[in-house]
């Protein structure tokens, strides 16, 4: 004859308890409604999860809160709805990203929640928020063995990881808040681009200090490099948030604006990068010790490129990857395992050409690099002020669905839950 399943709870004994130690001194197991005694049960829960107990557990966990008094929908975690891209005004989608969209009104408590949520956003969020940590932990590492107070060669590379601090944990947060309201889209980008473009002038006072060829060191170039830094930290700044304005009705043209504001610092960063590796190649270089450290961060700089032009492999197969492997996270990645290698080289250079720089060239200045950061950071605060104000103050753009309000659909076909 077949034996019926039993149901068995576990039951508080009381702090006086029963016999003996451990957990059978105060849990007990008690028989559901009906049923019989139960069958001399005393083991701990991961034995009776074994023996069948996915159901049986739910029912201990219902009983738990009864006896808790518990409101019912406490316990159980409703997620926010997502949705596709056709439920959501224009410009909050992401080419060949189909699914995985949170609410474009989210609130902020909404947003930052959401990123312990599966959407498509999610992996964008921790791709830069957890390097942001690892840079932090780096940077402190570094504080403990570098003098920063008083050292004035170790001032370039005290700007570059204050840096490469910020711009992980600028892009982290605008992922994070880019669906407060489609003007809040725009002004988080808005800093994730302006945090960028700051980022490639601590390349300039890197390199400039660190990195020149000998055979530049006190030239034209060299003494006008971080200025010129300075101005593309404008142009970058300036043409990337004006790339926005152009997106609905010029995708093409704004994608070219966007990744040419980008490219123009990065090639001018890299001139004295890609001499030297020339010379390195050529077979007349001095300091070979960064050379390969270099040579990977100019790889994936490339790789990091690509993905932000191509949208690969989303484009592909549209829909497939919008959760976990669309291009954007793939460049996230890129992005900082290239800048990993840059801060490796840097510090190889900085130490193994320390005293031949120190003996040729006038050394790093207090204006040269924390005064030129300081007054690019205040200018790009400039730019990012003026185009947030020209958002908010022009109407028409909302006519072109710049700022439209969010035109959600029946949501037959949401992600529920
Ligand atoms: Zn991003």
């Amino acid at each position: 004859m077949k034996k019926s399943p039993q149901h068995l709870f576990p039951v508080w004994r009381g702090s006086g308890g029963g016999p003996g130690w451990g957990w059978p001194r105060y849990i007990g197991w008690e028989a559901g409604e009906g049923e019989a005694e139960p069958w001399g049960f005393d083991c701990p829960v991961w034995c009776v999860l074994c023996s069948g107990g996915r159901e049986r557990l739910k029912q201990a966990c219902q009983r738990g809160r009864g006896a808790l008094r518990l409101p019912a929908n406490m316990l159980r975690i409703k997620l926010p709805r997502l949705f596709d891209n056709h439920q959501v005004p224009k410009v909050f989608r992401e080419d060949s990203i189909i699914s995985g969209y949170r609410h474009p009104q989210s609130s902020a408590l909404d947003c930052i929640l959401s990123s312990f949520q599966m959407t498509n956003e999610t992996v964008n969020i921790w791709t830069h928020f957890l390097p942001t940590w690892y840079f932090l932990w780096c940077f402190c590492v570094l504080c403990s063995t570098e003098n920063f107070l008083t050292e004035s060669y170790t001032w370039p590379l005290l700007v570059y990881m204050l840096l490469i601090c910020l711009y992980p944990f600028t892009s982290s947060c605008a992922h994070t808040f880019s669906t407060m309201s489609s003007e809040a889209r725009h002004i988080c980008y808005f800093f994730d681009y302006g945090a960028l473009s700051l980022y490639s002038l601590g390349c300039a006072i890197t390199y400039g200090s660190y990195v020149m060829p000998e055979c530049w060191v006190n030239s034209w170039l060299h003494q006008h490099f971080v200025p010129i830094a300075i101005a593309n930290t404008i142009f970058c700044t300036s043409m990337s948030c004006y790339s926005r304005f152009l997106e609905l009705q010029f995708p093409h043209r704004s994608k070219i604006v966007r990744t040419s504001a980008f490219v123009v610092p990065f090639i001018f960063d890299n001139i004295p990068l890609f001499y030297r590796l020339l010379l390195c190649f050529s077979g007349s270089c001095n300091h070979t010790e960064a050379v390969s450290s270099h040579c990977y961060h100019l790889l994936f700089a490339f790789l990091t490129g690509f993905l932000f032009a191509s949208h690969l492999p989303e484009r592909l197969a549209p829909g497939r990857f919008d959760y976990i492997g669309h291009s954007h996270q793939l460049f996230h990645i890129c992005a900082v395992v290239g800048t990993h290698f840059q801060m490796e080289a840097v510090l190889a250079d900085m130490s193994s050409r320390r005293s031949w720089l120190m003996a040729h060239s006038a050394g790093p200045s207090f204006l040269g690099t924390l005064g030129a950061l300081a007054l690019a950071f205040l200018l790009n605060l400039g730019v990012i002020g003026l185009f947030s104000a020209c958002l908010l103050r022009t109407p028409n753009l909302s006519t072109s669905g710049f700022t439209s309000t969010p035109t959600l659909q029946a949501p037959a076909t949401a992600k529920d839950e």
